[in-house]
């Protein structure tokens, strides 16, 4: 890792800053972790006994004491003042989907005129925003009006600094008062636990008593554009939603697939680079960067950690992204699909489970035949999936991602599982009972003799399915760019344990009736797989012939946001997330009711920017080139000179502004209520109605854009925004 990004960095770094100076390479094992009061900051800093008792918590899960919480707060509050920090934040995640943050200052008045940096234990561990602006779905209506705050142990609090000073932001988790999660963190905590219990159970009828804490695992790959920041402020779309609502593709878009692993240009470089600095410094252990399929699309990746700190540290990631490409004259887009017409982008959610003794529970070894415990755990989550297709649709569903899914640029909304060749043999194999042999690797040669032969990686690459096996992980593919990873990640958890669950349930009845350990496994994971084989995919889900095979097979095709959050609160789901004690079936119809409320806003916004470009700066394009037009005929004709072409032009604006206007006066008319009262209604009227007349009047704007003088069109083009680096 340091090797990597230092040497990149030599190189860089002496060429260009954000401030025109030359800035030092940056020094890895340094800075890691300096702004993040991590383990070795808390052992420096506490009694043996307090960290002792801290450690017990983070890495056992005990149940946190609140007796130390006075002397970790004290060492916190040195140690972010040394740092350079004046206040204090506890940072959290409500159903937004975003980050939220309230600031107070360590700072308080003493009775001598002067004033003392004050930070108590309850200060630490409890506090109470002002939550009234955050949504709750209706859980605050029945409940308390107020929320509060409760200090996250186990993901450690960071330093975020700005030129002119600095604070501390300590993870927490929100609640009403009333105990109902209104956030993203609560139930990823929760669905850990669920998941820690039935894998250490399953783990001990294959003779593991030594495992302690099972840990489920995330990395994720983040995909984002870097646009200059004026092309930005001249686009409202842009401002208001992240994407731009108009807008023809450039003539030469991404059939040139010179950008994917090119060079990355100096701009972008020192913007990467002081972006990744600053997550070293932020104890984010990022790994890999590089140019992705889309002129402008880049990619960033972290190395694995626990879901719960992968889940802070992603959201840390969006946010540190777009700081700091604006200090770099740049706007980080998050958005899934920026530019109609250009690959949009994605996360791809890498999720395992992991032994506190070190054992990947998903990494099938040399003999992945041989390896039962593997099977096991892996037919636990292709039975879990096959089960809760819907809620992983739910998990990766927003108006965004709608752009993407089944685009064949993303994985389709059908929610399938590549195994790759050789472990889909072996599931086949076991499915009909006659397990004998596995595929072997086998080994591929390059065709050329400067290259060695290189060992074909088992889990075969499949880019178009949204949940592969790639190893030792699953990778979840399907899952939005701008959005937080923590509900898919709850539910991967919380599906998974139930399917262990029920697995080893039978697996112990098999036991105790006297079978042995490898009859009744590879009984219960044949009955398992027979069950849900159906989500096992190797082929192209790209293609209409899978969604024809997928619609025999009755998997689920929930083609939009809407008709996926409908599913969340199926009896199903709500028996499933009570069962273990992740989702009360309050909390879980609340967050349907603020998920189906979001896509709502997010379209009218859409739409009302829409209207606002095409009336206010599209139609005055057109009207004024069209009257270019039409004076160059009249002199032309004045003065005898020919005007054939100018009228043919003349007469094909005239057509596609009426075109324009038609389609904007629907979407004006669909814009003027919100389709009913509830959010139900009004998410239904953005769908059927609204999306439609969208896009109608863009189809419209951009053959204008394309008929239109360029000098009058008022919108920075594609060829602006994504070509210029
Ligand atoms: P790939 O080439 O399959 O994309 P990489 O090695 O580049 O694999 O890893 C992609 C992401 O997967 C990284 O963020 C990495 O940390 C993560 N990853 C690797 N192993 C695990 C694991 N056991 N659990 C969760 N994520 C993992
Ligand atoms: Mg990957």
């Amino acid at each position: 890792m340091s090797r990597h990004a230092s040497d990149l960095n030599v190189l860089a770094a002496t060429k260009f800053t954000a401030n025109g100076s030359k800035s030092s390479p940056m020094d890895i094992e340094n800075i890691f972790g300096e702004n993040a009061f991590g383990l070795d900051e808390m052992k420096n800093r506490l009694s043996t006994e307090t960290y002792a008792s801290l450690l017990a918590t983070i890495d056992k899960g005990e149940p946190i004491k609140s007796d130390i919480a006075e002397e970790v707060a004290t060492a916190m509050k040195e140690w972010a003042i040394e740092r350079g920090a004046t206040h204090f934040t506890h940072w959290f995640q409500p159903l937004t989907g975003n980050t939220a943050e309230k600031h107070d200052s360590f700072i308080t008045p003493n009775r001598g005129g002067g004033a003392v940096a004050k930070f108590s234990g309850k200060d630490l561990i409890q506090g109470e925003p002002d939550a009234s602006s955050f949504p709750s779905g209706g859980l605050r209506a029945t409940f308390e009006a107020r929320g509060y705050t409760v200090w996250d142990p186990t993901s450690p609090s960071f330093i975020i600094e700005n030129d002119n000073g600095a604070y501390l932001a300590i993870p927490t988790a929100f609640a009403s008062w009333s105990g109902e999660a209104l956030d993203a963190k609560t139930p990823v905590l929760r669905s850990m636990h669920a998941i820690d219990d039935q894998a250490r159970r399953a783990l001990k009828l294959f003779g593991h008593d030594d495992v302690h804490k099972v840990t489920s695992t995330v990395g994720v790959e983040q995909e984002y554009f870097l646009i200059d920041e004026e092309f930005y402020y001249r686009r409202p779309d842009l401002m208001t939603s992240g994407r731009t609502l108009v807008g023809t593709k450039p003539p030469r878009g991404q059939e040139l697939d010179d950008h994917y692993f090119g060079s990355i240009p100096d701009r972008v470089l020192s913007c990467m680079l002081e972006t990744e600095k600053e997550l070293y410094r932020l104890g984010i252990p990022v790994k890999t960067r590089h140019n992705e399929v889309a002129p402008s699309q880049y990619e960033i990746a972290p190395i694995f950690e626990n879901t719960n700190v992968a889940c802070d540290h992603q959201q840390l990631l969006m946010i540190t992204l777009q700081r700091i490409a604006r200090k770099y004259g740049m706007v980080c887009l998050l958005h899934e699909k920026p530019f109609a017409g250009v690959n949009g982008s994605g996360k791809h959610n890498n999720w395992s489970i992991g032994t506190d003794t070190g054992i990947n529970l998903l990494d099938p070894g040399d003999n992945p035949h041989d390896n039962l415990q593997f099977l096991y755990f892996c037919t636990a989550v292709i039975s879990a999936v096959y089960k809760h297709q819907d809620l992983l649709r739910v998990s990766i569903a927003s108006a965004a991602n709608d752009h993407r899914l089944g685009a064949n640029e993303a994985p389709p909304a059908i929610i399938s599982i590549f195994l790759g060749e050789q472990l889909e043999d072996v599931f086949d194999q076991i499915a009909s009972g006659s397990a004998t042999a596995s595929k072997q690797g086998g080994l591929m040669g390059l065709g050329t003799p400067v290259l060695p032969a290189l060992p074909r990686h088992a889990g075969d690459r499949n880019r178009t399915s949204p949940f592969a096996f790639t190893g030792n992980k699953f990778e979840f593919r399907a899952v939005g760019s701008s959005q937080s990873v923590s509900f898919a990640n709850t539910v991967l958890n919380t599906i998974v344990a139930e399917a262990l669950d029920g697995m080893s349930t039978k697996l112990e009845a098999a036991l105790t009736g006297g079978s042995s350990l490898e009859e009744a496994v590879a009984t219960v994971v044949r009955e398992t797989i027979n069950d849900s084989k159906a989500i096992i995919f190797g082929g192209d889900n790209y293609s209409d012939a899978w969604h024809q095979e997928a619609e025999r097979r009755g998997l689920l095709n929930l083609k939009t946001t809407v008709d996926a959050l409908e599913t969340l609160i199926s009896d199903k789901n709500i028996q499933l997330f009570e069962s273990y004690n992740v989702l009360s079936e309050a909390e879980l119809r609340s967050r349907e009711e603020v998920w189906v409320e979001q896509y709502f806003m997010r379209i009218n916004i859409e739409a009302e920017t829409t209207e606002s470009i095409a009336r206010t700066m599209v139609m005055p394009a057109a009207t004024r080139y069209l009257k270019d037009l039409v004076s160059t005929i009249e002199e032309g004709k004045d003065v005898g000179v020919s005007v054939k072409g100018v009228k043919e032009a003349a007469d094909h604006v005239a057509a596609y502004i009426d075109e324009l206007q038609d389609a904007l006066t629907k979407l004006i008319d669909n814009n003027k209520d919100l389709g009913g009262d509830s959010v139900h209604e009004k998410a239904h009227h953005m769908l059927k109605n609204v999306i439609p007349a969208m896009n109608d009047v863009r189809h419209a704007c951009d053959r204008l854009e394309r008929a239109t003088a360029a000098d009058l069109w008022p919108l920075p083009t594609y060829r602006d925004m994504l070509f210029v680096k």
